[in-house]
């Protein structure tokens, strides 16, 4: 790392939001690089694809373990990381965002604003000079765009002191840059989608181990989950959700062969285990001596026929479906009972089950 410039006053700290992407690594590299003491921030919204994946997936033989990102990229640069768990409160910025939703349930806008003002009043209580992100202009449709930028500084309560080191010569000077804090001679002008400045930034860094910008970080920008997100509000016709409604949305095969009831059928012995923890208050329906997933069934499950057609569906994932009759073990209301179904043949799964 080069010296600080001498211009720069010394022992100024900075609060970034750090994802664990490189641009948010960047960002924090290029303010250390300024000799800022740079921290930064993480946030758990519930969404976050990396808590969960590690957890419901099937590790591969010799695989490391999963790596968190933010973890990794705060280790790298050698920084403190606050985690900040903001689920709870996350809640209504998904259920009723005031910026609307991108393509898929993201409400990117809402969210930007919601962490950017968390991390602003966690600055101010720690006693951090100003914050910074790595946001790019043009970068993403919905939140990095020139006109939604002054949206987030405004409705954040940060108007000059949220810093975007990756972009700032293509923004408005910042009061951090204004006081003399930073350097704005040492700052970047990147635009757009492309990732080659960011790349070669990286290299000049010697920065290598970085996760690919197409991997993804939030469920709600997945067409999948969101699909299953919908669901679950519209046949609940409100969109409360509790933290395992949303845990669940990410483990197993989900069908809803009638409005007032849904499956949730594990497809690997990781999801088996993962759906196992969400028995309470669920019909739980498990093959008895043949390898079959472990099938929830949640909503009006009191029809004895509603259980059944369940039973059939879940024999028909499992190693018995081209049999007669398949035997499972069903546990409803506190009653454990064996049973015995043919399982239900492809052609009476109609495909709009599926959600
Ligand atoms: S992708 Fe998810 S975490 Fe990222 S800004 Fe959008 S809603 Fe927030």
């Amino acid at each position: 790392m080069t010296n600080p410039s001498p211009a720069i006053e010394t022992n100024i700290r900075a609060l970034g939001l750090l994802s664990g992407g490189l641009d948010s690594t960047l960002a924090a590299r290029l303010l250390m690089e300024q000799g800022i003491e740079v921290a930064c921030v993480n946030f758990h919204t519930g969404f976050c694809i990396q808590s969960h994946t590690g957890a419901i997936r099937n590790p591969k033989v010799g695989a490391s373990p999963p790596r968190h990102d933010a973890l990794h990229a705060a280790k790298t640069l050698g920084v403190k990381l606050h985690m900040v768990d903001i689920s709870s409160d996350y809640v209504r910025i998904v259920t009723n965002p005031k910026h609307g939703y991108g393509k898929n349930l993201n409400p990117c806008l809402d969210c930007k604003i919601f962490m950017v003002a968390k991390a602003w009043e966690m600055a101010q209580k720690l006693g951090y000079h100003f914050i910074f992100s790595g946001e790019v202009l043009g970068q993403r449709p919905m939140s990095q765009r020139r006109d939604t930028f002054p949206v987030i500084d405004r409705e954040a309560g940060v108007k000059g002191w949220l810093l975007r080191p990756l972009t700032a010569l293509r923004m408005p000077e910042t009061e951090p840059e204004r006081r003399g804090w930073v350097d704005r001679n040492r700052l970047e002008g990147f635009s757009g989608r492309g990732r080659k400045p960011q790349m070669a930034l990286a290299k000049k860094f010697a920065l290598k181990d970085y996760p690919s910008p197409a991997g993804g970080c939030c469920f709600l920008t997945d067409e999948n989950y969101t699909r299953k997100l919908r669901d679950l509000w519209a046949y609940r016709d409100n969109r409360d959700y509790s933290m395992d409604d949303i845990l669940l949305l990410k483990a197993g095969r989900h069908i809803r062969p009638r409005p007032h009831f849904k499956l949730m059928i594990g497809r690997d012995q990781a999801e088996n285990q993962f759906l196992s923890g969400f028995r309470k208050g669920r019909v739980v329906i498990q093959t008895v001596n043949l390898a079959g997933p472990l099938t929830l069934m949640e909503g009006d499950t009191s029809s004895p026929e509603d259980r059944l057609l369940a039973c059939r569906i879940a024999a028909r994932y499992s190693k018995g479906k081209d049999m007669d009759k398949v035997q499972l073990k069903v546990e409803h209301a506190g009653v454990s009972e064996i049973v015995e179904v043919s399982p239900l043949p492809a052609h009476e799964l109609p495909d709009h089950w599926h959600v």
